[in-house]
């Protein structure tokens, strides 16, 4: 097998596009995952004024399970 095809062969196809997640169209690959600078800023300033719930719950997680001494 001719080496350039075998490297070929490891590329990765292209990935389906995801939507934006903040409109949901379709993610320009420029400002990838958003679809625009603008939605990307929008993300941004979300989660500057704190509007996003960081998960931080390491300890309650732990908490969920019983001990289990017999
Ligand atoms: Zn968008």
């Amino acid at each position: 097998m001719p080496e350039d095809r075998k490297a070929a062969a490891k590329v990765a196809p292209l990935r389906k596009t995801r939507p934006c997640p903040e409109c949901g169209k379709p993610s320009n690959r420029e400002h990838y995952p958003f679809c625009s600078n603008r939605c990307r800023e929008v993300d941004l300033s979300r989660w500057l004024t704190g509007s996003y719930a960081i998960p931080v719950a390491d300890d309650e997680t732990k908490a969920d399970y019983p001990d289990e001494e017999n």
